[in-house]
């Protein structure tokens, strides 16, 4: 089932909807349902997009973050039924990089400006917490000048610790979704929202920048779970948030489903910017893979970091997590000048610093 955004309540009074958001910058789970209500209401939109984009100015000016993103893995022990590379996909060619070429990845990436680099991965056992500890402080002891970001998934809160002490700065996971029956439609029963979301607190509880987040238009959402995904990112105070499109993959449960919309994803990413100010948004690779000017879209509803791929040409394609996943062209590292340029044109400025979340509003 779709959101049902799209139905229209009689004599709607956008205005009177969209105000609390704007008013309070805060939303109640009623005002949020009343608000999601107006995502087909152009004016509507436009008023919402024109708050979110003067925010993102008040904060970081025309700055546009980029991280570089090194998928380094994409063994996962995990089964998800919408990622292309969950454990049951036997198609997937399976690699994995070993610790010197992702140092290589930094060095390279380094070389061409990037001062964030973002360890990606499948929840892969072969990388221990052991492992990852070294790897970190590799990393962090070649490059201190420059924020290190996780995104490998659940792990004890011991291993977070861990990490963090071993230089560790930003750590994103996804909640994926704050409902608790929506989150049984996407994943297995061994995997549970009440872990993912402790894990979230623990990283919080220990210092990281923490990036939530979710995918729109994923099977089973309702407009209910949106609204729900509002209210956790509303108390959980993300430093950053993951929002872009689902999009099928065919070797998957969902291959047959329906991409998630782009306008929707807009909407929620101007939602989100007036909720949380600072936050550091992506305008995401699967926004850009669902459409050729998503990510400039994305800047336009407010978001403000870009996440190019620094991983070996080779490897790329096989982090496959849905079917025409971008990761040539701007979306390479390597093609930064182009980026640069697009960016420009859009009204923005590609800037190389740490880009570290711009403290808390009080
Ligand atoms: N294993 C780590 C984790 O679970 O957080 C990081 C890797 S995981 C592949 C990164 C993100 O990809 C997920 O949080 C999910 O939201 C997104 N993703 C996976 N499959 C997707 C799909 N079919 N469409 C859009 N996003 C997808």
């Amino acid at each position: 089932m779709r959101p049902d955004t799209g139905r229209k309540e009689k004599g709607m009074n956008w205005n009177h909807n969209i105000a609390p958001l704007l008013e309070k910058g805060s939303l109640t789970r009623e005002e949020a349902r009343k608000l999601l209500a107006c995502a087909e209401e152009k004016e509507a939109v436009k008023k919402v997009t024109e708050e979110a984009v003067k925010i993102r100015k008040q904060h970081y000016g025309d700055k546009v973050f980029v991280r570089g993103l090194i998928e380094f893995t994409n063994y996962c022990k995990n089964n998800c039924y919408y990622c292309g590379i969950r454990r049951d996909n036997s198609h997937v060619s399976r690699y994995r990089l070993t610790e010197e070429e992702i140092l290589e990845c930094c060095a390279s990436g380094y070389k061409l400006g990037f001062r964030t680099f973002v360890l990606q991965g499948g929840e892969d056992g072969w990388y221990t917490d052991d492992r990852m500890v070294w790897l970190v402080s590799q990393i962090k002891k070649t490059y201190p000048d420059c924020a290190l970001t996780l995104s490998i998934g659940e792990r004890s809160r011991e291993a977070y610790q861990r990490f963090r002490e071993a230089g560790a700065d930003r750590y994103l996971l996804r909640h994926e979704t704050a409902r608790q029956d929506h989150y049984e439609r996407l994943h297995p029963k061994e995997m549970s929202l009440a872990n993912r979301k402790q894990c979230l607190y623990w990283l919080k509880e220990l210092g990281y920048q923490v990036g939530a987040g979710f995918m729109v238009g994923s099977p089973g959402q309702t407009m209910d779970s949106l609204v729900e995904d509002l209210m956790f990112l509303q108390e959980l105070q993300p430093e950053m948030a993951g929002v872009g499109p689902f999009v099928p993959h065919h070797e998957t449960p969902f291959g047959k489903e329906p991409a998630g919309r782009v306008d929707l994803t807009l909407f929620l990413l101007s939602v989100i910017r007036i909720l949380l100010p600072n936050v550091l948004l992506p305008a995401t690779t699967a926004l850009g893979t669902l459409d050729g000017n998503g990510r400039e879209k994305g800047l336009a509803a407010g978001a403000n970091v870009l996440m190019p791929n620094l991983s070996p040409l080779q490897n790329r394609k096989k982090y496959d997590l849905y079917d025409n996943k971008i990761s040539t062209g701007e979306e390479a590292a390597e093609c930064l000048s182009s980026l640069e340029k697009r960016v420009a044109k859009a009204g923005y400025r590609l800037v190389y610093e740490r880009g570290d979340f711009a403290g808390r509003i009080v």
